[in-house]
Protein backbone atom coordinates (compact mmCIF):
# COMPACT_ATOMS: atom_id res chain seq x y z
CA UNK A 1 0.00 0.00 0.00
CA UNK A 2 1.26 3.40 -0.87
CA UNK A 3 -0.13 6.50 1.44
CA UNK A 4 0.58 9.94 0.43
CA UNK A 5 0.70 12.25 3.45
CA UNK A 6 -0.41 15.40 1.60
CA UNK A 7 -3.37 16.16 -0.36
CA UNK A 8 -5.70 18.86 -0.46
CA UNK A 9 -8.94 19.44 -2.10
CA UNK A 10 -8.08 22.00 -4.04
CA UNK A 11 -10.64 20.49 -6.66
CA UNK A 12 -13.33 21.34 -4.35
CA UNK A 13 -17.09 22.23 -6.21
CA UNK A 14 -17.63 25.35 -6.63
CA UNK A 15 -20.23 25.63 -4.20
CA UNK A 16 -17.87 25.68 -1.43
CA UNK A 17 -16.17 28.73 -2.65
CA UNK A 18 -19.83 30.36 -2.86
CA UNK A 19 -20.29 29.66 1.20
CA UNK A 20 -17.06 31.06 1.65
CA UNK A 21 -18.08 34.29 -0.56
CA UNK A 22 -20.92 34.79 0.85
CA UNK A 23 -19.98 34.88 4.67
CA UNK A 24 -16.89 37.41 4.20
CA UNK A 25 -19.31 39.75 1.80
CA UNK A 26 -21.65 39.67 5.30
CA UNK A 27 -20.09 38.61 8.58
CA UNK A 28 -23.58 39.25 9.85
CA UNK A 29 -26.05 36.90 7.77
CA UNK A 30 -23.59 34.41 8.68
CA UNK A 31 -24.53 31.18 6.09
CA UNK A 32 -24.89 27.63 7.71
CA UNK A 33 -22.14 25.11 6.89
CA UNK A 34 -25.11 22.93 6.21
CA UNK A 35 -26.16 25.47 3.45
CA UNK A 36 -23.16 24.57 1.59
CA UNK A 37 -24.87 23.32 -1.84
CA UNK A 38 -22.79 20.72 -3.36
CA UNK A 39 -23.61 17.68 -4.67
CA UNK A 40 -22.30 14.10 -4.31
CA UNK A 41 -22.15 14.00 -8.15
CA UNK A 42 -19.80 16.97 -8.02
CA UNK A 43 -17.69 15.37 -5.61
CA UNK A 44 -17.14 12.70 -7.87
CA UNK A 45 -16.61 14.61 -10.59
CA UNK A 46 -14.01 16.88 -8.79
CA UNK A 47 -12.53 13.60 -7.80
CA UNK A 48 -12.23 11.49 -10.84
CA UNK A 49 -11.23 13.98 -12.96
CA UNK A 50 -7.95 14.80 -10.83
CA UNK A 51 -7.13 13.31 -7.60
CA UNK A 52 -8.37 9.95 -8.86
CA UNK A 53 -6.78 9.81 -11.82
CA UNK A 54 -3.75 10.70 -11.01
CA UNK A 55 -3.66 8.41 -8.33
CA UNK A 56 -4.21 5.37 -10.37
CA UNK A 57 -2.14 6.60 -12.99
CA UNK A 58 0.75 7.26 -10.95
CA UNK A 59 -0.14 4.26 -8.35
CA UNK A 60 -0.82 5.40 -4.99
CA UNK A 61 -3.37 3.85 -3.08
CA UNK A 62 -4.52 6.20 0.25
CA UNK A 63 -4.26 10.29 0.16
CA UNK A 64 -4.42 11.58 3.82
CA UNK A 65 -6.64 14.39 2.42
CA UNK A 66 -7.70 17.96 3.99
CA UNK A 67 -9.36 21.16 2.75
CA UNK A 68 -7.33 23.13 0.47
CA UNK A 69 -4.38 24.96 2.52
CA UNK A 70 -4.27 28.07 0.85
CA UNK A 71 -8.00 28.93 1.40
CA UNK A 72 -7.67 28.31 5.35
CA UNK A 73 -7.82 32.18 5.36
CA UNK A 74 -7.37 31.95 8.94
CA UNK A 75 -6.62 35.99 8.71
CA UNK A 76 -10.20 36.64 7.50
CA UNK A 77 -13.19 36.97 8.95
CA UNK A 78 -14.06 36.91 12.67
CA UNK A 79 -13.88 33.44 14.56
CA UNK A 80 -17.60 32.67 13.74
CA UNK A 81 -17.06 32.79 10.40
CA UNK A 82 -13.63 30.76 10.57
CA UNK A 83 -15.38 28.37 12.77
CA UNK A 84 -18.12 27.75 9.88
CA UNK A 85 -15.83 27.71 7.22
CA UNK A 86 -13.35 25.36 8.43
CA UNK A 87 -17.04 22.94 9.49
CA UNK A 88 -17.83 23.51 6.18
CA UNK A 89 -14.79 22.58 4.68
CA UNK A 90 -13.95 19.32 6.93
CA UNK A 91 -18.09 18.26 6.47
CA UNK A 92 -17.13 18.24 2.91
CA UNK A 93 -13.93 16.12 3.77
CA UNK A 94 -16.03 13.86 5.35
CA UNK A 95 -18.19 13.39 2.23
CA UNK A 96 -15.18 12.94 0.26
CA UNK A 97 -13.98 10.10 2.71
CA UNK A 98 -17.32 8.62 2.89
CA UNK A 99 -17.34 8.22 -0.79
CA UNK A 100 -14.00 6.72 -1.52
CA UNK A 101 -13.30 5.07 2.03
CA UNK A 102 -10.10 2.82 0.18
CA UNK A 103 -8.66 6.41 -1.16
CA UNK A 104 -8.90 9.30 1.39
CA UNK A 105 -8.84 9.64 4.94
CA UNK A 106 -9.46 12.83 6.69
CA UNK A 107 -7.22 15.41 8.01
CA UNK A 108 -8.97 18.74 9.84
CA UNK A 109 -9.04 22.44 9.57
CA UNK A 110 -8.65 24.70 12.14
CA UNK A 111 -11.03 28.11 12.59
CA UNK A 112 -7.58 29.86 13.51
CA UNK A 113 -7.65 33.66 13.97
CA UNK A 114 -4.88 35.63 14.37
CA UNK A 115 -4.51 37.29 18.26
CA UNK A 116 -7.57 34.36 19.18
CA UNK A 117 -7.62 31.33 21.70
CA UNK A 118 -7.40 28.04 20.44
CA UNK A 119 -10.57 27.19 22.20
CA UNK A 120 -12.54 26.42 18.78
CA UNK A 121 -9.59 25.06 17.33
CA UNK A 122 -9.87 22.25 20.09
CA UNK A 123 -13.98 22.53 19.40
CA UNK A 124 -13.32 21.84 15.55
CA UNK A 125 -10.56 19.07 16.44
CA UNK A 126 -12.56 17.03 18.85
CA UNK A 127 -15.26 16.89 16.28
CA UNK A 128 -13.55 15.95 13.46
CA UNK A 129 -11.56 13.38 15.44
CA UNK A 130 -15.09 11.70 17.12
CA UNK A 131 -17.58 12.25 15.25
CA UNK A 132 -16.21 12.51 11.15
CA UNK A 133 -13.17 9.84 12.08
CA UNK A 134 -10.01 12.26 10.51
CA UNK A 135 -6.59 11.02 11.39
CA UNK A 136 -4.82 14.65 11.68
CA UNK A 137 -4.66 17.87 11.79
CA UNK A 138 -3.69 20.97 9.60
CA UNK A 139 -1.63 23.31 12.20
CA UNK A 140 -1.27 27.25 11.15
CA UNK A 141 1.84 28.76 12.69
CA UNK A 142 1.11 32.13 11.28
CA UNK A 143 -2.39 32.88 11.00
CA UNK A 144 -1.54 36.67 10.01
CA UNK A 145 -0.64 35.26 6.56
CA UNK A 146 2.88 36.19 6.36
CA UNK A 147 2.99 38.54 9.33
CA UNK A 148 3.93 36.12 12.00
CA UNK A 149 2.28 37.45 14.76
CA UNK A 150 1.51 34.53 16.60
CA UNK A 151 4.00 32.67 19.39
CA UNK A 152 6.25 30.58 18.26
CA UNK A 153 4.56 27.10 18.71
CA UNK A 154 6.99 26.04 21.42
CA UNK A 155 5.58 28.32 23.51
CA UNK A 156 2.78 27.44 26.08
CA UNK A 157 -0.36 29.13 24.35
CA UNK A 158 -0.49 26.26 22.31
CA UNK A 159 -0.13 23.34 25.20
CA UNK A 160 -3.99 23.14 24.99
CA UNK A 161 -4.22 21.99 22.10
CA UNK A 162 -1.12 19.77 21.96
CA UNK A 163 -2.63 18.02 25.34
CA UNK A 164 -5.77 17.44 23.07
CA UNK A 165 -3.86 16.19 20.21
CA UNK A 166 -1.44 13.58 22.30
CA UNK A 167 -4.93 12.39 24.28
CA UNK A 168 -5.88 11.84 20.74
CA UNK A 169 -3.14 10.76 19.17
CA UNK A 170 -3.31 12.64 16.09
CA UNK A 171 -0.67 14.28 14.49
CA UNK A 172 -0.49 17.70 12.93
CA UNK A 173 1.09 18.78 9.96
CA UNK A 174 2.38 22.08 10.05
CA UNK A 175 0.94 24.18 7.22
CA UNK A 176 0.25 27.78 6.93
CA UNK A 177 -2.25 29.26 4.45
CA UNK A 178 -2.14 32.12 1.68
CA UNK A 179 -0.29 34.92 2.49
CA UNK A 180 -1.79 38.80 2.70
CA UNK A 181 2.08 39.73 3.00
CA UNK A 182 3.02 40.69 -0.30
CA UNK A 183 6.44 40.33 0.11
CA UNK A 184 6.37 36.18 0.58
CA UNK A 185 4.13 34.27 -2.68
CA UNK A 186 2.16 31.71 -1.12
CA UNK A 187 3.46 28.64 -2.17
CA UNK A 188 6.68 30.02 -3.56
CA UNK A 189 8.26 31.32 -0.12
CA UNK A 190 5.66 31.75 2.96
CA UNK A 191 4.91 27.71 2.54
CA UNK A 192 8.75 27.01 2.76
CA UNK A 193 9.55 29.76 5.19
CA UNK A 194 6.91 28.14 7.51
CA UNK A 195 8.74 24.85 7.49
CA UNK A 196 12.13 26.23 8.14
CA UNK A 197 10.98 27.90 10.67
CA UNK A 198 9.00 25.52 12.62
CA UNK A 199 11.98 23.66 12.76
CA UNK A 200 14.25 26.25 14.02
CA UNK A 201 11.82 26.56 17.03
CA UNK A 202 11.22 22.87 17.83
CA UNK A 203 15.35 22.88 17.99
CA UNK A 204 14.97 25.76 20.07
CA UNK A 205 12.43 24.86 22.28
CA UNK A 206 11.51 22.04 25.32
CA UNK A 207 8.32 21.32 24.10
CA UNK A 208 9.01 17.92 23.40
CA UNK A 209 10.00 17.08 26.47
CA UNK A 210 7.47 18.39 27.77
CA UNK A 211 5.07 16.29 24.97
CA UNK A 212 7.14 13.02 24.14
CA UNK A 213 4.42 11.61 22.04
CA UNK A 214 3.45 14.83 20.26
CA UNK A 215 3.96 14.38 16.53
CA UNK A 216 4.76 16.91 13.64
CA UNK A 217 5.06 16.70 9.95
CA UNK A 218 6.70 19.38 8.10
CA UNK A 219 5.43 19.22 4.79
CA UNK A 220 7.29 20.18 1.52
CA UNK A 221 10.05 18.71 2.44
CA UNK A 222 11.00 20.61 5.39
CA UNK A 223 11.53 24.35 3.49
CA UNK A 224 15.09 24.61 3.51
CA UNK A 225 15.51 22.27 6.81
CA UNK A 226 17.66 19.31 4.82
CA UNK A 227 19.60 21.64 2.44
CA UNK A 228 21.34 23.54 5.69
CA UNK A 229 21.08 20.71 7.83
CA UNK A 230 24.51 21.27 8.54
CA UNK A 231 23.52 24.64 9.68
CA UNK A 232 20.71 23.39 12.33
CA UNK A 233 23.37 20.43 13.98
CA UNK A 234 25.79 23.34 14.41
CA UNK A 235 23.26 25.81 16.05
CA UNK A 236 21.78 23.39 17.90
CA UNK A 237 25.54 22.31 19.35
CA UNK A 238 26.28 26.17 19.83
CA UNK A 239 22.87 26.62 21.69
CA UNK A 240 23.94 24.47 24.04
CA UNK A 241 20.69 21.84 22.65
CA UNK A 242 20.17 18.67 22.58
CA UNK A 243 21.31 17.46 19.07
CA UNK A 244 18.53 16.97 16.14
CA UNK A 245 18.17 13.05 16.36
CA UNK A 246 17.83 13.79 20.61
CA UNK A 247 16.15 16.64 20.77
CA UNK A 248 13.49 16.86 17.53
CA UNK A 249 13.66 13.27 15.20
CA UNK A 250 11.71 11.25 17.81
CA UNK A 251 8.88 13.95 16.87
CA UNK A 252 9.26 15.83 13.85
CA UNK A 253 8.93 14.18 9.98
CA UNK A 254 9.09 15.01 6.68
CA UNK A 255 7.14 15.00 3.51
CA UNK A 256 8.49 14.15 0.31
CA UNK A 257 7.10 17.26 -1.87
CA UNK A 258 10.36 18.52 -2.97
CA UNK A 259 9.64 18.37 -7.22
CA UNK A 260 12.75 17.65 -8.31
CA UNK A 261 14.70 14.15 -7.94
CA UNK A 262 17.88 15.87 -6.77
CA UNK A 263 16.28 17.39 -4.12
CA UNK A 264 14.38 13.76 -3.08
CA UNK A 265 17.87 12.99 -3.13
CA UNK A 266 19.13 15.18 -0.88
CA UNK A 267 16.39 14.95 1.70
CA UNK A 268 16.68 10.81 1.96
CA UNK A 269 20.81 11.23 1.89
CA UNK A 270 20.19 13.76 4.86
CA UNK A 271 17.16 12.93 7.03
CA UNK A 272 17.03 9.52 9.02
CA UNK A 273 14.32 7.59 6.60
CA UNK A 274 12.35 6.91 9.82
CA UNK A 275 11.29 10.65 9.67
CA UNK A 276 10.52 10.69 5.46
CA UNK A 277 6.63 10.35 4.59
CA UNK A 278 5.66 9.75 0.81
CA UNK A 279 3.63 13.07 -0.24
CA UNK A 280 3.17 14.74 -3.26
CA UNK A 281 0.24 17.87 -2.52
CA UNK A 282 -1.46 16.56 -5.60
CA UNK A 283 -3.45 18.43 -7.18
CA UNK A 284 -1.75 21.38 -5.79
CA UNK A 285 1.18 24.06 -5.79
CA UNK A 286 2.57 23.37 -8.67
CA UNK A 287 0.61 21.69 -11.33
CA UNK A 288 2.65 21.91 -14.83
CA UNK A 289 4.55 19.02 -16.74
CA UNK A 290 8.27 19.50 -16.22
CA UNK A 291 9.54 19.57 -19.81
CA UNK A 292 13.29 18.38 -18.84
CA UNK A 293 11.03 15.15 -17.68
CA UNK A 294 7.90 14.93 -19.42
CA UNK A 295 6.19 14.59 -16.32
CA UNK A 296 4.55 16.44 -13.93
CA UNK A 297 6.74 17.89 -11.16
CA UNK A 298 4.39 16.81 -8.70
CA UNK A 299 4.57 13.37 -9.46
CA UNK A 300 7.45 12.37 -6.36
CA UNK A 301 6.56 8.87 -6.50
CA UNK A 302 8.42 8.87 -9.76
CA UNK A 303 11.75 10.88 -7.71
CA UNK A 304 11.78 8.26 -5.45
CA UNK A 305 11.45 5.38 -7.69
CA UNK A 306 14.41 6.03 -9.17
CA UNK A 307 16.44 6.40 -6.35
CA UNK A 308 16.76 2.30 -6.01
CA UNK A 309 15.61 2.30 -2.65
CA UNK A 310 16.05 -0.96 -0.44
CA UNK A 311 12.85 -2.46 0.55
CA UNK A 312 13.23 -1.61 3.68
CA UNK A 313 13.65 2.18 3.27
CA UNK A 314 10.71 1.66 0.52
CA UNK A 315 8.28 0.07 3.20
CA UNK A 316 8.79 3.03 5.63
CA UNK A 317 8.65 6.10 3.39
CA UNK A 318 5.32 4.92 1.25
CA UNK A 319 3.72 3.65 4.12
CA UNK A 320 4.73 2.40 7.34
CA UNK A 321 6.17 5.98 8.55
CA UNK A 322 2.56 7.32 7.43
CA UNK A 323 0.95 4.58 9.87
CA UNK A 324 3.42 5.19 12.91
CA UNK A 325 2.58 8.78 12.44
CA UNK A 326 -1.11 8.50 12.12
CA UNK A 327 -2.00 5.51 13.98
CA UNK A 328 -5.66 6.39 13.30
CA UNK A 329 -5.61 5.42 9.81
CA UNK A 330 -4.56 1.99 10.65
CA UNK A 331 -8.07 1.79 12.62
CA UNK A 332 -9.93 2.87 9.41
CA UNK A 333 -8.30 0.44 7.02
CA UNK A 334 -9.02 -3.47 6.89
CA UNK A 335 -6.82 -5.28 9.12
CA UNK A 336 -5.54 -7.20 5.90
CA UNK A 337 -4.45 -4.19 3.79
CA UNK A 338 -3.58 -2.71 7.04
CA UNK A 339 -0.63 -5.08 7.23
CA UNK A 340 -0.12 -5.55 3.54
CA UNK A 341 2.80 -3.07 4.03
CA UNK A 342 4.21 -0.88 0.60
ZN1 LIG B 1 -0.16 21.45 1.42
Amino acid sequence: MIIDCHGHYTTAPSGLQTFRAAQLADADALPSPFDVAVSDDEIRASLEAAQLRLSRERGTDLTIFSPRASAMGHHLGTEATGTAWARACNDLIARVCELYPDNFVGVAQLPQVAGGDLAASIAEMERCVNELGFVGINLNPDPSGGHWTALPLTDRFWYPLYEKMCEFDVPAMIHVSASCNANFHATGAHYLNADTTAFMQFVQGDLFADFPSLRFVIPHGGGAVPYHWGRFRGLAQDLGRPTLEEGVLGNVFFDTCVYHRPGIALLLDVVPHDNVLFGSEMVGAVRGVDPRTGHNYDDTKRYLDALDLDVVSRAKIFSGNALRVYPRIARRLAPAAASAGA
